[in-house]
């Protein structure tokens, strides 16, 4: 049997792109950077944060938003 056919699984430090938040998760390297976490995903906070740019979300729920 050869060895180091398996890579070794650690911890990893991850860091958001998108909020810059750090968390820890299992991974076979030690460091991974995402572009969303669920610190800042839309799913997980409710909030339309990271496709928003400019506004475009916001003004469309504005143009839409019903008042009755
Ligand atoms: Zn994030």
């Amino acid at each position: 049997m050869k060895k180091g056919i398996h890579p070794e699984y650690k911890e990893a430090t991850v860091t958001c792109a998108s909020c810059g938040t750090t968390f820890k998760t299992g991974s076979v390297k030690e460091e991974l950077k995402v572009e969303i976490c669920s610190e800042c995903h839309p799913f997980f906070t409710g909030k339309q944060k990271f496709t928003d740019h400019g506004g475009r979300i916001e003004r469309f729920n504005k143009k839409y938003q019903r008042n009755d």
